[in-house]
């Protein structure tokens, strides 16, 4: 961010209007045109994504959904949440993604939904999800966090995650993704009911939005339509966002040249394994995540890094491994050796549209130092 950012959010502060007004309806209208969806939605997290759109193909108490447990905490959270039961399967080794060759094995009666990850921006096989979702009548849910930008080629087209392809994708914009509101997310749809329905619930429920009742020529009140939730997005968010969305196609094609960069760099390390993208996928390269040779020590290697000034970050975790996972609450729909497997052997190596062709080889010779150490 710089200037722009600060001059959008002073047009906000200035206009007095600075929650769920015009800058939100803008960012809205903009993102779903980005992204190439009818519908979208904005909202205070992707964790309040992920909830309402469990919410809406009707999660309910012990409803089944299955995802990964290999993913930021809050996928299995937002399940949790809906009051629904994560069931988690493995991930495929080579894309950190679920592996949709499980998905079949760990449907029961009680599954209601897939909740598929796109993780760190690396599309996840949607089309294989989708086949065994539509043979069992289920619904698919994309947590797109890390995803903005990314892309899937169907048939002879590129298409950008968000769409969606399957039934709602969730975005976040934490500082941690490509496009950052501070805080924020998104929710993209084909429905105009769930569209519809979204909007309700992030605003308590309201029958008639602040704008419309703005509006008015006469008196209207407004009533409370369910018990909705506080998921709204402000318009200092959101102005800040639309800047950040003008600055994506640039900041891709660097992440993208970068991501070269290192696959070329990283050919002399043979034992480390770099990240592959399907030939149906094109990763925004939100992180780059390398697997370290079996008998590396992750965290030696990373603090040996560390010292010589390269912070890393150990691969993606997995939340059946997490204290507020151990008292149950989740089955697991297939082994997660895999799951494990990537979080124990796997570090993201930094990787920043900043980032100068000097700073790679550095943290290239740094990874090379250490792991003949
Ligand atoms: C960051 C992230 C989330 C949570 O997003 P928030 O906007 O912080 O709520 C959910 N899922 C994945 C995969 C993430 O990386």
């Amino acid at each position: 961010m710089d200037e722009r950012e600060v001059e959008a959010l002073r047009k906000v502060v200035a206009s007095g209007w600075v929650t769920q007004g015009p800058e939100v309806a803008a960012f809205e209208r903009e993102f779903a045109e980005y992204v190439g969806a009818p519908f979208a939605c904005a909202v205070s997290s992707c964790t309040a994504a992920l909830h309402l759109a469990l919410l809406a193909v009707g999660i309910r108490g012990g409803d089944e959904v299955i995802t990964v447990s290999h993913s930021f905490i809050a996928t299995a959270n937002s399940i949790r949440h809906a009051g629904g039961v994560p069931v988690f399967v493995d991930i495929d080794p080579e894309t950190y993604n679920l592996n949709p060759a499980l998905l079949e094995g760990a449907i029961t009666e009680r599954t209601r939904a897939i909740l598929c990850v796109h993780q760190i921006g690396m599309p996840c096989n949607l089309a294989a999800i989708l086949t065994v979702a539509r043979r069992h009548g289920l619904p698919v849910i994309e947590d797109a966090a890390c995803a903005v930008g990314s892309e899937i080629r169907r048939e002879a087209r590129w298409e950008r995650i968000g769409k969606p392809h399957g039934d709602i994708a969730c975005f976040s914009f934490h500082p941690r993704k490509l496009l950052t509101t501070g805080d924020g997310g998104m929710l993209t749809t084909a429905s105009r009911e769930y569209d519809a329905q979204f909007r309700l619930w992030r605003q308590h429920g309201m029958s008639i939005p602040p704008s419309v009742r703005h509006d008015a020529r006469n008196v209207v009140f407004e009533s409370y339509e369910c018990v909705g939730y506080n998921y709204r997005m402000t318009d200092l968010q959101a102005a800040v966002g639309r800047m950040q969305l003008t600055r994506l196609p640039e900041i891709l094609e660097r992440r993208r040249n970068l991501a070269a960069r290192y696959a070329e760099l990283l050919k002399d390390l043979p034992r480390v394994r770099p990240p592959r993208e399907p030939e149906w996928a094109r990763s925004n390269w939100q992180s780059y995540c390398v697997r370290l040779p079996p008998d590396a020590d992750q965290r030696r290697i990373m603090q040996a890094l560390l010292d010589q000034g390269v912070a890393t970050r150990r691969g993606v975790m997995c939340a059946h491994r997490e204290p507020a996972y151990r008292t149950g609450g989740w089955r697991a729909g297939s082994t997660l050796v895999e799951s494990e497997r990537a979080q124990d052997q796997c570090i993201l190596l930094p990787l920043y549209h900043q980032m100068s062709a000097e700073e790679q080889n550095y943290v290239v010779a740094a990874l090379k130092r250490c792991l003949s150490l």
